[in-house]
């Protein structure tokens, strides 16, 4: 067997998949990558000789553990937590920390190898990682989620560190989690030090944090129409998810002129058609972050909106589309749909909502479409920023964080379209993150040896 020839895709595919038996979501992030890499490495030997996009697709570690707590009644309850540290090469691990029913070690494995990606794009020093657990925060008291997040942190804290690893939020972790979680840690080890990000502004938080992601979502959407010669205003955009990302995302629209018509939970969406002003985005954070309620009782607040049970928005003709929500929840027919409708242009706010069919579809129409990992980069950029804070001891002012923020993200579009441009004209964007952030890593790779 010659190992270190040239495997073409479908051989090196087929090795991931061995590898990871029914890891769906690792495998179709791999896949995604693995495409463009495959192309871009045709006439650089080193890359293939260093075996280095397979080396990138094999986490450094993979930590998996019990998380013991006891609910309000007195019952025991037992669950899975998990830490995914896929690639330090550029920089410490980093990367947020997911609590939903639905994580499993495949979902953090390819968040983790996502992150890796989206990190280096951000021209930041960070390494790529993942966590979080089957833990459902919906319907538990504020006790419990702090016993919850102080087991998982009892565990956690000897894998993590400022210099090691800094987790953050991510879908069900927000600055109540966190802060439960740095509460912990300090407790533990005795040290007040930048271990998380998204932390409160009185501990060590950044300014801009909490709207970096959906800002940034839209700021590289205003980029990509840019090229065209277009702008937001005066556009119908219609975003999936309620949470930090989507809000954010969607009062960022707003100021641009745009006209944001939907948002949505797991349970369905609500299609407002006057659009929602600053003070409809400002009613659904209260709900989520301080009620805790769902999307649905928007209508009842809202006249003219409707609710639609069970349903995702991506048949509501719309000129932009933000998915903001989870993964795989844009499939091949809504991107048809979506297409059919005028639909010009798709940011997403979320990690892979768009599955490989969908890709597919918006690619061969040629709209602009930025993934996640170029898109929704603001978010882990200014995390970045957090901790070079926290490592000066000082906190910059807000003007100054927007500001970076806006450059780094015509950082990132730059660079997708360095290395996404066709020759055609159309600059595939999910070519260009791919290259740009593999490039970044797979260089420091090489100077380290076979480690
Ligand atoms: N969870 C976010 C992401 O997907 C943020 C990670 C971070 O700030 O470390 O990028």
């Amino acid at each position: 067997m010659v190992l270190n020839d040239h495997v073409d895709l479908p051989t090196f595919m087929q090795g991931v998949s061995k590898r990871n038996p029914g890891q769906t979501e690792f495998i179709q992030a791999v896949q995604e990558v693995a495409v463009d890499i495959f192309d871009f490495m045709e006439d650089k030997e080193r890359y293939h000789k260093e075996q280095i996009l397979r080396r990138i697709a094999e986490p450094d570690r993979v930590i998996s553990f019990r998380v013991c707590w006891e609910d309000d009644n007195g019952n025991v309850r037992v669950q899975r937590g998990w830490r995914v540290q896929n690639n330090n090469a550029i920089g410490p691990y980093k990367g947020g920390i997911r609590f939903h029913p639905s994580v499993t070690e495949s979902v953090l494995k390819f968040l983790a190898f996502e992150q890796t990606f989206k990190n280096a794009l951000t021209g930041l020093p960070m390494g790529g990682a993942k966590g979080g657990s089957n833990f459902n925060p919906k319907g538990k008291s504020d006790h419990e989620v702090m016993r919850f997040c102080q087991s998982f942190m009892t565990e956690l804290y000897r894998h993590v560190g400022a210099d090691v690893d800094v987790p953050a939020g991510d879908i069900g972790v927000g600055a109540r989690e966190i802060g439960y979680m740095f509460g912990q840690y300090k407790r533990i080890t005795n040290q007040f030090t930048g271990v998380l990000t998204g932390k409160g502004l009185e501990y060590g938080g950044s300014l801009i944090r909490t709207e970096a992601t959906g800002y940034g979502a839209v700021y590289f959407l205003a980029n990509m129409l840019k090229t065209k010669n277009d702008d937001l205003v005066g556009k119908v955009a219609v975003i999936s998810g309620s949470g930090n990302v989507a809000t954010h995302a969607a009062e960022k629209v707003a100021m641009l002129g745009g006209k944001v018509v939907t948002m949505s939970d797991s349970a369905g969406f609500i299609h407002d058609p006057d659009g929602m002003t600053q003070e409809k985005i400002d009613w659904i954070k209260q709900l989520k972050n301080v009620r805790r309620g769902r999307i649905s009782e928007y209508v009842n607040e809202f006249k003219g909106a409707t609710y639609h049970e069970g349903m995702r928005p991506w048949g509501v003709p719309c000129d932009v589309a933000l998915p903001c929500a989870t993964q795989n929840e844009l499939l091949g027919d809504d991107a048809r749909e979506l297409i059919k409708n005028g639909c010009i242009a798709v940011s997403e706010g979320a990690n892979m909502p768009t599955n490989l069919e969908g890709v597919h579809v918006f690619k061969d129409a040629k709209i602009l479409f930025a993934p996640g990992k170029a898109a929704n980069a603001g978010g882990v950029a200014v995390s970045g920023l957090e901790m070079s804070q926290n490592s000066g001891r000082i906190s910059w002012k807000a003007d100054q964080l927007q500001q970076l923020l806006v450059d780094i993200m015509d950082g990132i579009h730059g660079s997708c379209v360095e290395y996404g441009q066709t020759k055609g004209g159309y600059c595939d964007y999910v070519r260009g993150a791919n290259i740009a952030g593999f490039k970044k890593v797979a260089d420091a790779m090489l100077a380290f040896g076979v480690v």
